[in-house]
């Protein structure tokens, strides 16, 4: 099962289309074995991925940028728990996008983002990103669509220049169905230890449920690039997701070729005394 190929029926092709709409969340084609035999080699590559963002961090030349968008219970935090478990918190940075403060609108939208991108060595995870600059605001009317419109090339462009300056860009939609936020909304609410998690404004995000999905079908669409593509991935299994999203992250690194770094001098013969 190591040998599963690369989930590429889940990237969405360059220019488009994202094809929301034709997608199933609750796909699971692409692994042919059971939930526990998706949970074993979820772990096996968690433990890859360790290995690989070490060799990151050794090397020091290449960076990583993961940017993660999903509809509210879409599970953003638990990807970043699981799949990330065991990595090395000095190599590996979670920037969460919130709603903008009155400093971060006074500037471009971008302005706040892009002291968060990786380093030399690093992971750099997005917890929402610049995209919620064509998604929550478009969906809100926030600024005028011709505006915002014009953000869509800004975007490409700011990530080609993240690319053509050595920055690896992996871009994961999670994809869920509208009940399963239902269900997920309605556990928040029934499980005494999930309702710190529930917020009244998700219910009044839900019933723009429609608009959200236009918005994330124009988005994806129009900046899927070969260089920093967007994957649709199936969101409504947590096992299945895990799995898919790190076999996504493995694969991603694995194609870096890294090497140790030669320390320079011949260390063979050398005792610490
Ligand atoms: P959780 O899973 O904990 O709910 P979250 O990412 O939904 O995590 P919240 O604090 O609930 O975090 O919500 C953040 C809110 O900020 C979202 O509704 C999001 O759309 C909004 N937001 C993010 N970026 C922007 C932006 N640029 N303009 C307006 N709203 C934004
Ligand atoms: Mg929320």
């Amino acid at each position: 099962m190591s040998d599963l190929a690369h989930p590429d029926a889940y990237r969405v092709p360059p220019g488009g289309p994202a094809d929301l709409a034709g997608r199933d969340p609750a796909d699971r084609s692409w692994f042919p074995g059971t939930k526990k035999e998706g949970r074993r080699l979820t772990k096996a590559l968690n433990r890859r991925l360790e290995e690989l963002q070490e060799l990151l961090w050794a090397e020091h030349r290449h960076r990583l940028l993961v940017v993660l968008q999903a509809m509210d219970t879409g599970g953003k935090d638990g990807t970043i728990r699981h799949v990330f478990d065991g990595t090395n918190p000095q190599g590996v940075k979670v920037a969460a996008f919130k709603r903008p403060t009155p400093d971060e609108l006074a500037h471009d939208y971008l302005w706040r983002v892009h002291p968060h991108v990786p380093g030399d060595g690093e992971i750099a995870i997005f917890n929402r990103s610049h995209y919620e600059d064509v998604l929550v605001v478009r969906v809100h009317g926030l600024v005028p669509e011709d505006r915002w419109r014009r953000r869509y090339g800004h975007i490409v462009e700011f990530e080609r220049l993240l690319t053509d300056e050595g920055t690896t860009i992996v871009k994961l939609f999670l994809h869920i169905s509208k009940e399963e936020q239902r269900e997920r909304l309605q556990a928040r609410l029934d499980e005494p230890d999930k309702r710190w998690k529930f917020s009244q404004a998700d219910l009044a995000e839900r019933e723009r449920w429609d608009d959200y999905q236009a918005a994330y079908e124009e988005a994806l669409s129009r900046t899927s690039t070969d260089d920093a593509p967007w994957y649709v991935v199936p969101a409504d299994r947590k096992w299945y997701r895990n799995l898919v999203v790190s076999k996504i992250l493995v694969d991603c690194l694995e194609a870096l070729d890294m090497r140790y770094p030669d320390p320079g001098d011949d260390l063979a013969g050398i005792v610490v005394t």
